[in-house]
Order: structure tokens, then C-alpha cells, then sequence
């Protein structure tokens, strides 16, 4: 992440002060979201590692770790969650003219706009170049058909990352465009899908006859795949890191429905989205194991010193790619955080024993499991449990990213095929 953007260098403590004396003049609990977020995010201190002409600091991303934790330790709100700071704001930072930037990096830090993410097709996933969702010129505008699915937080997102093809007679990796595209326009649809987890967090998105101008292409016509690789670097990175390089406690936006509340009432409480903090940790399993009579028992305590291992493991793993960029490194620690959910999972679920069947999502279920373990965090164990399939999908699944680490940090040769040469309009469906 940090090739991405400039950096300035600054001592860690001196960055710490000035933020710890920024927020002791700037932070109060009685302003409204929106208010706080448009002072977060204009000071730079929303998105830290971004550079200065793109509403940033230019801090290396280890600082930028310390910031947004030094503004939870303050008790402040931290800035918006969500992939309007995680992927697309770095995105445009990279990519974007200053006109860009202005128009919606700011928005971004300062919490007006929720972004959502339009890169998956139903035939187009790990093969995400193979999409088929079309933009046609029409003077200065585009318009756009085709299919979108699993795009998380689509029916709150003002703003979405099109990925479209624009150019089918060019090779399938040269004929794509990446747009800024507005959700809220006729011609866009978005169909809800619910999760095990009892959550819809994302959505099947439909696009007919949909419009967006020129002026909100990202990076040049046909030029798609290398910004969508910018996306997901910062995927990967963020994913790696625990999905917390931009999750906060209010969602922003308009349509979610935070901007207008008081910030000190959700400067403390924890965001469950799916896509934060995944799953409970250690020691939320060593509190139940004992509170379960299990700490004496030696396929938990082995499973528990697995655990802690996998983190402590994670923790210096995240430090080393937060210090210097180390090809591979964020591939294996977004692997590293699948496996650590699914162990969390066995582990999780063998130490609730059967009260694990219970559904978190179901208040009355919670209130059962919550009874029977006398421990209220037993409900995020067993929806931990559901969600651990997701992250090995999400951002590139566990097979994508190995063979990445194969042929980028590894040199070994690419997948033969003829899709680098042919034109798109040649292939046959997925190839
Ligand atoms: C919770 C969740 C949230 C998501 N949010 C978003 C979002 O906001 N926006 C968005 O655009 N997408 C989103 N996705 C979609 C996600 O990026 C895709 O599901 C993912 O890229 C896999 O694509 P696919 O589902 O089409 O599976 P496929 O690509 O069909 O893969 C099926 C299986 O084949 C394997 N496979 C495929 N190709 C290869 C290969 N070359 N080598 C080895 N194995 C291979 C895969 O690893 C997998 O096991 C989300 C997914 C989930 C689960």
C-alpha cells in the first residue's frame, strides 16, 4: 500500500501529538456525525495515508494505523466505515484528475457518500476480467447494461466502482473501464440477497439503460484493469489487516441514516458489519472455555493456543507489511485471517457445545444462548461461525490468492490461455 501514495515522513510520537492536540480543540461529543466527520475528514486525519492535495496527511500506512487507534483511544468517533475510504478514495487518489478528487474524495472523508463496490458479475468472480456488464458511448455519457451480484452495501450507496466494458473487440483485459458511477439514477436496481448470518449485506445490482458522464471515468477509457488493481491492493491490505482499515462505528451516507445522530453516542459502540472486526478473539474463547468448565480440557487448551498463536502470528505479520511493502505479504495475511476464522469457528463452536446451534441473528435464540452460556458474546462466537466462509471468498478467494503469490511474488509462469490476445468479442462465455 504504501507504493501507492507518496508518504512523508514524520516521526510516529511527533504525528500522535499533533493529532492528541487536534482532537483536544476539535472533538466534542455533542456534534452531530456529519458535523464531526466534515472536521475529521477536511483536517486529513480521516484518511491520513492519503496524500495532501487528496484530503491526506501523506503518512506511511503504520502511521495511519496509529491514528485511527489513537483516536479510539481519545474516545472519539473514528472516521466513516466502509469501501468509500478503504478502496475507493485510494483509488481515486492514484487515479483521478484534482477535478476527481475534489468532487468525491472529499465527500468520502467527510463522510457524505457511501460507496459500494460493482466489480462482481454472475460469470465474472475470480475471472473478474471476463465481465460483460457494457458501457456504449452516447455523446458525453455512457450507457450501461448488464448484471452486477454480491455487491455489499449497494442499497445504501449513493456512489458505486463500475467496472464495465467498454471496448469488446480489444483483449479482454484492455476493452474495461472503471467508472464512478451514481446508484441513484433510474435504470439501477438492487435486490437484496440474505445471508446465513440472518444479514443482507449485499445485493444483486441490475443495470438497463443506466448513465453516467464522462467526466466520471477514473484513469482513461480502457485503462479499467490497472485501476481495478489499484481496488485491489487495497482490498487484499485492508482484508488482510482484519477488514478494519476503514471500519468505524457509524456508517456514512445519507440513507444510512447516521449523519444526523449525536457522535458521542456511537463514538463508543462497536461496528458489526460483516466486515469489520470478524470474529471474537482468544481470549473471548479462554473467558468461555473456563466459564464452560473446558480449560482443563487438552483439545481446547490446544485449540486455544492455536489461536493465540495464529494472532500473535497475524499481529507481527501486520506490523512488517505496515513498516515496509513486502510482495505476497498482504495475499498471505488475508489467507492467514480466513484460516484463523475458521478455526475460530471449529474451536468456537465445540466449546458452546450444543447451545452453538442457536442463531444469534433470532432475538429470542440470542436470549437463550445468552442464558445458557451467561456470557453475551457467545451469540457473536456462533455468527462468527457463519460468516467464517465469507473472507475466503471476499476480495479474491483462498485459490486466487495463492495463485497470485505464485506468479506475482513468486515468478512462476502465468495460467496458459489465449485471453491476453484474442479480442473479448471472440471468446467464448468465461474464457
Ligand atoms: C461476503 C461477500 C461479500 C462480497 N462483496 C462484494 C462486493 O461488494 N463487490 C463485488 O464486486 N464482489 C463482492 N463479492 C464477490 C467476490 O469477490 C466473489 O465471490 C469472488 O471473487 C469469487 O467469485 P465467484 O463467486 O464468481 O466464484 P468463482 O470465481 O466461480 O470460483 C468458484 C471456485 O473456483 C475456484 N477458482 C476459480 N478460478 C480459479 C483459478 N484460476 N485457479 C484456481 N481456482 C479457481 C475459486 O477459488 C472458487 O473456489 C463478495 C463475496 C462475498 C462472499
Amino acid at each position: 500500500v504504501t507504493t501507492l501514495v507518496p508518504e512523508r515522513r514524520a516521526h510516529a510520537s511527533d504525528v500522535l501529538d499533533e493529532l492528541h492536540a487536534w482532537l483536544e480543540e476539535h472533538w466534542s461529543p455533542e456534534l452531530t456525525v456529519r458535523e464531526w466527520w466534515e472536521r475529521l475528514g477536511l483536517a486529513g486525519w480521516a484518511a491520513p495515508s492519503l496524500p495532501e492535495h487528496a484530503y491526506g496527511r501523506g503518512l506511511s500506512a503504520g502511521d495511519a494505523v496509529r491514528v485511527l487507534h489513537g483516536i479510539r483511544e481519545f474516545g472519539a468517533l473514528g472516521p466513516p466505515a466502509g469501501l468509500g475510504l478503504l478502496l475507493a478514495a485510494p483509488t481515486i487518489a492514484a487515479h483521478g484528475t484534482q477535478d476527481q478528487i475534489d468532487r468525491y474524495v472529499r465527500d468520502i472523508v467527510t463522510g457524505r457518500t457511501m460507496w459500494c463496490q460493482l466489480f462482481s458479475e454472475p460469470a465474472a468472480g475470480s475471472d473478474l476480467a471476463g465481465l460483460r456488464t457494457r458501457a456504449v458511448g452516447d455523446g458525453a455519457e455512457w450507457v450501461v447494461d448488464g448484471q452486477k451480484v454480491w455487491t455489499s452495501g449497494a442499497q445504501v450507496a449513493e456512489l458505486g466502482m463500475l467496472l464495465a466494458r467498454t471496448d469488446p473487440d480489444a483483449p479482454k483485459h484492455q476493452g474495461i473501464t472503471f467508472f464512478a458511477f451514481d446508484m441513484r439514477q433510474p435504470g439501477v436496481e438492487v435486490r437484496p440477497l440474505r445471508e446465513m448470518t440472518g444479514h443482507a449485506v449485499f445485493n444483486e445490482v441490475f443495470l438497463s439503460g443506466a448513465r453516467v458522464g464522462d467526466d466520471a471515468v477514473i484513469g482513461g477509457v480502457g485503462n479499467g484493469w490497472k485501476v481495478a488493481n489499484t481496488t485491489l491492493a487495497h482490498e487484499r491490505a485492508g482484508l488482510g489487516a482484519g477488514g478494519a482499515g476503514a471500519a468505524g462505528a457509524a456508517v456514512p451516507g445519507s440513507l444510512a441514516g447516521y449523519l444526523d445522530r449525536r457522535a458521542g453516542d456511537l463514538a463508543a459502540a462497536r461496528m458489526v458489519t460483516g466486515t469489520g472486526d470478524l470474529a471474537p478473539g482468544s481470549g473471548v474463547l479462554i473467558d468461555l472455555a473456563r466459564a464452560r468448565r473446558l480449560s482443563a480440557d487438552p483439545v481446547v487448551r490446544q485449540g486455544l493456543a492455536r489461536l493465540y498463536t495464529m494472532e500473535e502470528v497475524a499481529r507481527v505479520m501486520g506490523l512488517r507489511a505496515r513498516s515496509a511493502p513486502v510482495p505476497g505479504l498482504p495475499n498471505i495475511a488475508k489467507l492467514s485471517k480466513s484460516a484463523m476464522l475458521r478455526h475460530t469457528r471449529e474451536l468456537g463452536l465445540h466449546i458452546l457445545g450444543p447451545a452453538g446451534m442457536l442463531h444469534a441473528y433470532d432475538p429470542a435464540q440470542r436470549a437463550v444462548l445468552d442464558e445458557v452460556t451467561g456470557d453475551a458474546r457467545a451469540g457473536d462466537v456462533t455468527e462468527a461461525a457463519l460468516l467464517a466462509p465469507g473472507p475466503s471468498i471476499y476480495g479474491g478467494t483462498d485459490e486466487i490468492q495463492r495463485n497470485l503469490l505464485g506468479e506475482r511474488a513468486l515468478g512462476l509462469p502465468r495460467e496458459p490461455g489465449p485471453d491476453r490476445d484474442t479480442p473479448f468479442r471472440a471468446l467464448p462465455p468465461n474464457g
